[in-house]
């Protein structure tokens, strides 16, 4: 176990209040800022066991055989991430960051992109790269080679909630971007409507693997330290709102639309370099 930084790495407050308390873990949230992180939290080598092999077998599947129908099916439901990063950009090189099992890139690949990933867990990568043929690197962002400024886009969906240290995996993410590149990202909020009413049961405070409770604010205040801004975002609906409304007979076909009127269990952003920063690549000044 280790303690998460003393002071705020958005703000550099040292105030904090507890947010939750959920199976013995401790989310605080700075008392400026609102950023929310996890403390005490797993250390280097304990995160490494969580990511053990049956990170992704339990929690999600074993990787899914090519062929069948429900790969097929699996790939249709990232199509609205595919979708989200064709409104900015319809071509090119995606880099995906904590790409799991690589069925994002393969619905990217499908659309024309040209794809690689990066991921923590042995067994994933192994799959991505045997079972789909995406070239995966293995590893944290940190510690890999990656090649500068070659990026058209890059991902991160629930990654960088993941990280031990976020400053480093969005210095990696600036390197590596073309000037002219885009960093997709989404994060679970704890300001959406599903963890305001859940609260306690929200499945997104997911101890202890998540290190970082991020708002809207405080996601486009930190990509706002790395020279990004904020060109496109999206809420997605509210399951909990979705599932309320659809016990009602006759609201059922509606419950979907009704819940888009609400803030959900994550937030996606596309930001990109603002003119200022890509004049001045080497000013990086961030507060840790
Ligand atoms: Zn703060």
């Amino acid at each position: 176990m280790e303690r998460a930084p003393k002071v705020c790495i958005l703000c550099g407050a040292q105030e904090r209040e507890l947010l939750i308390e959920k199976d013995s873990w401790k989310i605080y949230r700075c008392h400026k800022c609102g950023l929310g992180f996890l403390d005490p939290r797993p250390s280097q080598e304990e995160i490494e066991h969580l990511y053990r092999d049956e990170y992704f077998s339990e929690r999600y599947d074993e990787g899914l055989d090519p062929n069948s129908a429900e790969f097929q099916k699996r790939l249709r439901s990232e199509k609205h991430r595919v979708r989200f990063i064709k409104k900015v950009k319809q071509d090119g090189q995606v880099l995906d960051i904590g790409c799991g099992y690589g069925y994002f890139l393969a619905a990217c690949r499908n659309e024309g992109f040209e794809v690689s990933g990066v991921d923590v867990s042995g067994w994933a990568t192994q799959y991505a790269i045997e079972r789909l043929g995406i070239p995966v690197r293995l590893g944290k962002v940190g510690d890999l080679t990656l090649p500068s400024h070659h990026f058209d886009i890059i991902t991160m969906w629930h990654s960088l909630e993941h990280t031990p240290d976020p400053h480093l995996a969005l210095q990696v993410v600036k390197s590596c971007l073309k000037p002219d590149g885009i960093l997709a990202i989404d994060v679970p909020t704890y300001k959406g409507t599903d963890a305001q009413r859940m609260w306690q049961e929200w499945d997104g405070w997911s101890v202890p693997y998540h290190f970082w409770h991020f708002t809207s604010r405080t996601l486009v205040q930190f990509l706002g330290k790395y020279g990004f801004t904020v060109i496109k975002s999206k809420d997605y609906h509210s399951s909990v709102i979705k599932e309320k409304w659809g016990r009602i007979v006759i609201l059922k076909p509606f419950a979907r639309l009704i819940a888009k009127m609400y803030s959900g269990h994550s937030i996606a952003l596309i930001a990109r370099l603002d003119e200022k920063m890509k004049a001045h690549r080497s000013s990086e000044t961030y507060v840790r």
